[in-house]
């Protein structure tokens, strides 16, 4: 991703909704006390998460077309096969500035074929560098993370009037250096294309990106590109569970996958920590290692994902 220039402050006025706080249990079924619930009242296992991102940052560097990639994928299959699940690999290929390349995005539905879709994406790939970048939180978090949310939607009670798109995608990074359209966000225009060219798009309710969500000093931009309506929801979830002060960070404007869904009339939103390290020094940087990174904010996303989705299956 990039970031464009600052956007003004919007205000923001929380509101108080106990639900996400009373489904957030795994049983989803018991709300006698009014209590905030803590890491242990989550399915979310942050040391499952941990051991994906050691694993994933263990295959090096995973720019276009590299080793480390194609093992990435594998590994996501396996998981989320072992979880029950059977994972699509979309491969496609796309001209970019040093010629045509092959790309692959990995995804899986969790729910009936019928019900409204909830997108939940991060990318998989790393930035080409001519030095070893192994992007610990750019975008082995993101990965992490999600491949462990497949697992707790995986084996949740299927009461869910929703279906959720696990969405692994390739090609966020450019390739050339600068942030420069169209180079950029490869595999989530061609998903958002075949979503239109499928018809699927319409029964699209909502995309939820997560990108740089390891840092150790975390805090969520408010991202100003994003739907602010499912911004609130995921943003208050966290206040209710406790976790209010990871976000509301710096209202900042972001180009990320999060437009390649908007492009196609898709609500998104990006959860993203654009503060990488002082003044964002560690972004596409040698830095962003497994050092920077923690356990705990792996944790804490996966809870305040969780946590919001009672609501925004509500609200859809
Ligand atoms: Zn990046």
């Amino acid at each position: 991703m990039s970031a464009s220039q600052e956007s003004q402050l919007r205000p923001r006025v929380p509101i108080v909704s106990t639900l996400a706080a009373c489904l957030l249990a795994a049983s989803a079924l018991s709300c006698a006390h009014s209590a905030a619930p803590t890491a242990a009242d989550s399915p979310f296992d942050a040391d499952r998460a941990w051991h994906h991102l050691e694993t994933v940052v263990g295959f090096g560097v995973r720019s276009c077309e590299s080793e480390g990639l194609a093992k990435t994928r594998e590994y996501l299959v396996n998981e989320l096969t072992s979880y029950g699940l059977t994972p699509i690999v979309e491969s496609f290929r796309e001209e970019t500035p040093i010629g045509e390349k092959e790309f692959a995005n990995v995804y899986v539905d969790i729910g009936s074929p019928d019900a409204p879709l909830v997108i939940l994406c991060t990318h998989i790939d790393t930035k080409i560098f001519d030095w070893e970048f192994v992007g610990a939180n750019d975008s082995g978090s993101g990965t992490a993370t999600l491949l462990e949310l497949a697992r707790c939607l995986a084996e949740r009670p299927s009461t869910s009037s929703v279906t959720y798109r696990v969405l692994f995608l390739d090609g966020e990074e450019s390739i050339r250096e600068q942030w420069i359209d169209p180079d950029n966000r490869y595999g989530s225009r061609y998903h958002a294309r075949m979503l239109k060219e499928s018809g699927e798009v319409s029964r699209t309710k909502a995309c939820i990106l997560l990108d740089l969500v390891g840092d150790k000093d975390l805090k969520l931009t408010t991202e100003a590109y994003s739907d602010s309506r499912l911004q609130k929801i995921f943003f208050d979830a966290a206040k209710e569970i406790g976790l209010g002060e990871y976000v509301d960070g710096p209202t900042r404007e972001i180009l990320d996958d999060h437009l390649s869904f908007m492009a196609v009339n898709i609500p998104s939103l990006d959860l993203i920590d654009y503060e990488y390290g002082p003044d964002n020094a560690y972004w596409h940087d040698p830095r962003d290692t497994i050092e920077n990174v923690s356990k705990e904010s792996l944790d804490v996303i996966g809870r305040i994902v969780l946590a919001a989705l009672p609501t925004l299956e509500k609200s859809l």
